[in-house]
């Protein structure tokens, strides 16, 4: 049982708390419930350009990452790592899967309409691939909810991709032609090889956050991280780190040229409410500056 760190507003459940004790079945049906009951919330976390970060505010803004809290009653957060797995091994996730893709885009809509032009990124599991008709379901939430496909990108791990390459491949293409970008999650944790990446129809590498968090160590994250950022640019991609928390690995993002990051340094994830207040507090702050 963690403390959020953030506001203190909301107790988070540990995996052992809430539902170790339960089976698998238990915990799926207790999903399916969820869902019906709208207990999944989607957070939101600003990705901003390294070179106008500061901390404590995402200054440079570039999109935000869409990440999923089941809230089963008032003040409890269950984080994805203690669900996740389970919807992926039992199907789950394709519904699941389809709610965050759609509830993102419907967001994501809510800012243009406010006037702001903020690009999500909404997760996927490899498992959402196998759905069959996934690029359909990308290009008819797109229709319904009037969101332009150039404000929606799909981040897709590094391992996911690897799963089943020619098939995954096939898809991203289909779907790039529609206007969605891809990044690959969790970049440098798989068995990407540069043959494949070269192939891989992404816009941006995602730097693993476990990179990041040695970078300032003695050990071999820095080069790694340089190593990566030197491959995106060499393959014409975006590189964003994730996990950035001190002022520390900023600089050395920003000395590395890493083009985004994403980290607690800048913010925490945050519901869309409070989002709306940064994206307006922002706005009212360059008016004066204009
Ligand atoms: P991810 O996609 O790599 O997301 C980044 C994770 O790092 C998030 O954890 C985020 O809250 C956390 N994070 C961001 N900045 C920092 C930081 O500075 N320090 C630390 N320690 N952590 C930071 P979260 O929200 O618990 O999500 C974990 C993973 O669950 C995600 O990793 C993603 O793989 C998966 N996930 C989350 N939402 C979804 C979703 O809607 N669909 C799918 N398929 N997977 C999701
Ligand atoms: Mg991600
Ligand atoms: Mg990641
Ligand atoms: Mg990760």
């Amino acid at each position: 049982l963690a403390k959020d760190a953030g506001k203190g507003l909301y107790r988070y459940a540990s995996g052992e708390m809430e539902l170790a004790n339960k089976s698998r079945l238990e915990i799926e049906a207790k999903m399916h419930q969820a869902l019906a009951n709208n207990e999944f919330v989607l957070f939101y976390q600003p990705q901003t350009k390294t070179s106008e970060a500061i901390p404590g505010s995402p200054f440079g803004l570039v999109g935000v990452e869409a990440l999923i809290r089941w809230i089963p009653e008032p003040n409890l957060i269950i984080p994805p790592g203690d669900f996740l797995p389970v919807a992926e091994e039992s199907g789950f996730i394709s519904p699941l899967g389809d709610w965050v893709l759609l509830q993102s885009c419907k967001d994501a809509k809510k800012w243009l309409d406010m006037g702001f032009p903020v690009q999500v990124s909404v997760n996927v599991a490899a498992r959402q691939f196998d759905q069959g008709n996934f690029t359909e379901r990308v290009r008819s939430t797109l229709a319904t909810t009037g969101l332009p496909a150039e404000l929606l990108k799909l981040e897709v791990t590094e391992s996911g991709c690897m799963r089943n390459i020619s098939q995954v491949t096939e898809i991203m293409c289909r779907i790039r032609e529609l206007g969605v970008t891809f990044a690959i999650d969790d970049f440098g944790t798989g068995y990407c090889s540069l043959q494949y990446l070269h192939r891989l129809p992404v816009d941006c590498l995602k730097i693993d956050q476990s990179f990041v968090r040695s970078m300032d160590k003695k050990g071999n994250g820095a080069d790694i991280v340089s190593a990566v950022i030197s491959m995106a640019r060499a393959f014409g991609l975006a590189s964003i780190a994730e996990g950035v928390e001190t002022f520390d690995q900023l600089e050395m993002l920003q000395t590395r040229g890493c083009e985004q990051i994403q980290g607690f340094l800048v913010s925490r994830p945050m519901h869309f409410e409070a989002f709306v207040k940064v994206l307006t507090a922002q706005k009212e702050l360059c008016v004066q500056i204009d």
